[in-house]
């Protein structure tokens, strides 16, 4: 625990500290307590002949996980974490603890991620789950510092919308007054819409929703999506930033998350080095195929078994290029040269997917063709193609998922792992 330096008396070195009973050990004449805080854990020590009838009062009150507020002198002393100890003058139970506890915060007894969801708030006390969103936090903010620091506009765009942005299944239908509408699963159309309206550079952090049923440990059914679009910028423009921005989100964690990085045990964070390798889907498949045995073919999808193959391969974070037209959304333009390919590319980290991106069609009788060459009516998508007839800039951009980033960043076996409160086939509540 950072004792708040407002909090140390400078004459007399006596503190006052706010938190949570860790730990209480009574070891007869002695007893230790671990107070807690979001940063850090310090040990009060009470000697039972010397302490005043209130502060032993108290102690033996108190249960785990209880607010208190404790003060006296701080000594240095070497058995004890952080090198200190507190000796208590008064101690203060500003909220008593229940007990049973639904979730051990010591993690004494083990919990499965069920309970600990269920009680995210106790299992959000414990000094390594609190660590990972401290880094979301900061990765967060990062990301927004980059996009400024860039002359990128922030934008918000709906989440109740009236059409898919890619047609399909994958939408959640909802009650909007007399008619139906659906959450969005992509601000896509909106963000390509504020390139008509001269915008240039535009970014966007917030949720997208997907109702695949999938119940696998790298899909959310709500999740947050790092959006952006820049105009007159091709593919190769738009992958140069997001290998920047990867990059500069990795130091700013290994610079400034040191206490927590600890916590999860990750000494040395590795920032990943630039110049991500480029990787041809024709020959990202000859991986997949080389390594898994299985019978896959050009214009097939890269599924989690063939991600995994390729990543390892690869062992470095890589971009997947040059992809099949058929395969990408309508919105993805195809080579001047070969239209059955298109400047789309995905990042993958070893892991898996981190993002989707291309340069965009921009000429809107192509775009009309495109999405009738999907199946899809062209009529449902009037709000988003009529910006294409008055002047559309060409244009690209990529959606990042912010839990993939946090997961893989720090190794985290489940992306729920990286959500305070996921959404998944199962989980609406709490
Ligand atoms: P995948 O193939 O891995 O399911 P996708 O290709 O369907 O992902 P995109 O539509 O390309 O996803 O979305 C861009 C990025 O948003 C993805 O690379 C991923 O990081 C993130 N993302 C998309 N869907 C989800 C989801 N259901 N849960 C968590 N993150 C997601
Ligand atoms: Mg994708």
């Amino acid at each position: 625990m950072r004792i708040p330096i407002h909090a140390v008396h400078p004459d007399t070195g006596e503190a006052e500290i706010i938190g949570w009973v860790h730990e209480v050990r009574d070891l007869g004449g002695l007893t230790f307590l671990l107070i807690r805080d979001r940063t850090g854990i310090i040990q009060v020590t009470i000697p039972k002949k010397k302490a005043s009838e209130s502060v032993l009062a108290a102690v033996k009150a108190v249960s785990r996980e209880s607010v208190v507020r404790v003060s006296g002198p701080v000594k240095p002393i070497d058995k004890a974490p952080g090198g200190r100890e507190l000796v208590p003058d008064s101690f203060e139970i500003i909220s008593l603890s229940g007990s049973p506890m639904p979730l051990d915060v010591v993690e004494k007894v083990p919990a499965d991620l069920d309970t600990r969801l269920d009680a995210r708030f106790l299992d959000a006390r414990r000094p390594r789950v609190s660590a990972v969103f401290q880094i979301r936090s900061t990765v967060t903010r990062s990301v927004y510092e980059f996009f400024f620091s860039r002359g990128f506009i922030n934008i918000t765009t709906p989440k109740v919308v009236a059409a898919a942005t890619e047609g399909g299944t994958e939408l959640f239908p909802i009650a909007y007054f007399e008619r139906e509408a659906f959450l969005n699963q992509s601000p896509q159309l909106y963000k390509q819409m504020m390139m008509a309206a001269g915008f240039e550079k535009v970014f966007e952090i917030g949720p997208i929703f997907r109702a695949e049923e999938h119940n696998t440990t790298k899909h959310l059914n709500e999740a947050t999506s790092i959006d952006m679009e820049v105009s007159f910028a091709d593919h190769l423009e738009v992958m140069n930033i997001l290998e920047d921005l990867v990059i500069t989100t990795y130091k700013t964690v290994a610079d400034q998350c040191g206490d927590q990085l600890s916590a999860l045990e990750i000494p040395d964070l590795p920032v990943p080095e630039p110049g991500f390798p480029r990787l041809p889907y024709p020959e990202a498949i000859e991986i997949a195929k080389r390594t898994t045995g299985e019978d896959i073919k050009y214009g097939d999808d890269i599924g989690t078994v063939s991600e995994k193959a390729i990543g390892e391969e690869m062992g470095v974070h890589y971009f997947i290029t040059d992809w099949p037209t058929e395969i990408k959304p309508y919105y993805a333009q195809p080579y001047e040269d070969d239209p059955s390919v298109c400047k789309a590319f995905d990042l993958m980290h070893p892991r898996m997917e981190l993002s989707s991106g291309a340069q965009r069609v921009h000429r809107h009788d192509q775009l009309v063709h495109q999405i009738r060459a999907k199946g899809l009516s062209s009529d449902s998508f009037e709000f988003y193609l009529n910006p294409f007839r008055y002047g559309m800039p060409p244009h690209a951009g990529w959606g990042l998922g912010a839990e993939r980033l946090v997961m893989t960043m720090l190794g985290l076996s489940n992306i729920r792992e990286a959500v305070l409160f996921p959404r998944d086939r199962h989980r609406l509540v709490p």
